[in-house]
């Protein structure tokens, strides 16, 4: 059995939106009232025992006395609450996660949200475009990929341009991909994203030049509308005008280029993980097993062009989605350090030294390589896509 989760655009009414923050509030209430009880706690008593998720349950009955207006939230996500907390400290108490205290969470934090467990059919999916949840009764959504399976929770989020959505977990029946017995190593790269062993290479950030063009513009546009909106101020302030403009917010089209900007911004973002979501299930149906560098251990390039830290990023989400997507089909995902891996000949398995006279630049730029000792005529990246596959299968023998 494998948990997955789908996210739905909702569009409450005006009661369900309130209800809704008032969830939120609740929630946040709870939360920084159990992180402040575990702070005091500690600090009476160093030698305190933590007090888990069950345990804040437990006094979460009597929280409910002393403020009776919590009854007015959905009860299942008080408890959700308490069991997130729990989870924050057990991370944080992990020295191998290295995470930060629990944080009390803000009001003015303009993303909130709550869970509701499953629990006597209280979350349903009616039909296409609604959705039955917990003191809500049926909201409206649009879009999303409504995923069978058991459900489990649901997630109500809003963000900070006033979006609502639920994201819906269940419980699925653990599909498995059929056996191809092909294996493949997978080079990571700022030109092409990935490069198999067998020479495929994928490009994912090419794909969206139209988008790219249009946001070239509207970031023109924007910053040249801010300069104006600047002027203006100055202006009224050096002319003493009667109804002096002082903010930003009262420049309209600057906001709404502004609000351009981020929807296309967020456009490419989308596109990229999906391109990203195809290019793993591509991978994963194609192979039984697939092994790609540790990127803890590749060396990052040390420069802040843009394309390099989409890279980075896009890197990290492409070996977390194999990771996870090779679990559910059943196939294997083998990681092994990179070192070395774009220098020694695949052939002959000699390090080049030729390469060492090179600056880094220089090195980079070179997509293809003769080996001074087997004379192999090498594209750089497959080459290395080949070290790679051959470094994993060493494990597995
Ligand atoms: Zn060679």
């Amino acid at each position: 059995m494998v948990l997955k989760a789908f996210k739905l655009r909702l569009y409450p009414n005006k009661t369900q939106r309130t209800q809704m923050h008032v969830n939120f509030g609740c929630v946040r209430f709870v939360w920084n009232q159990m992180l402040n009880m575990h702070i005091e706690r500690y600090k009476n008593n160093k030698q305190a025992r933590f007090q888990n998720a069950f345990a804040m349950n437990n006094m979460l009955r009597a929280m409910k006395l002393e403020f009776p207006w919590l009854k007015q939230a959905e009860s299942t996500s008080l408890q959700m609450a308490n069991r997130d907390l729990d989870d924050a400290f057990q991370r944080f108490f992990n020295p191998s996660l290295q995470n930060g205290f629990p944080k009390f969470k803000s009001k003015k934090n303009a993303t909130q949200s709550y869970t509701s467990k499953f629990v006597n059919n209280n979350i349903q999916v009616v039909d296409n475009h609604h959705i039955k949840l917990p003191k809500l009764g049926l909201v409206y959504f649009r879009g999303g990929r409504i995923l069978n399976g058991k459900i489990k929770a649901v997630t109500v989020r809003v963000n900070s341009r006033n979006q609502y959505e639920a994201s819906v977990l269940v419980e699925n029946e653990n599909q498995v991909f059929e056996k191809t017995k092909k294996v493949v190593g997978i080079d990571l790269g700022l030109r092409n994203l990935s490069i198999t062993s067998d020479g495929q290479k994928e490009d994912i950030f090419k794909t969206s030049d139209k988008l790219n063009k249009k946001l070239r513009i509207w970031e023109r546009k924007k910053s040249r509308r801010y300069e104006n909106a600047k002027k203006a101020i100055a202006f009224d302030k050096h002319e003493k005008a009667l109804f002096p403009r002082t903010e930003l917010t009262q420049f309209l089209r600057y906001q709404q280029a502004r609000r351009t900007v981020a929807k296309i911004k967020k456009q490419i973002a989308n596109r990229r993980k999906d391109n990203l979501h195809k290019l793993t299930t591509k991978l994963v149906k194609q192979y039984d097993v697939i092994v790609v560098e540790n990127l803890s251990v590749k060396n990052m390039m040390k420069n802040h062009h843009l394309s390099a830290s989409i890279a980075n990023a896009a890197w990290g989400i492409l070996v977390s989605q194999l990771k996870y997507k090779c679990a559910w089909y059943g196939k294997q995902l083998i990681i092994v350090d990179p070192k070395n891996t774009s220098r020694i000949c695949h052939e002959c398995k000699q390090k080049n030294h030729e390469i060492d006279n090179l600056t880094q630049n220089e090195w980079l730029n070179t997509r293809e390589w003769d080996c001074p000792n087997c004379h192999t005529h090498l594209d750089r990246d497959v080459n290395a896509a080949k070290n790679i596959l051959a470094r994993g299968l060493e494990t597995l023998a």
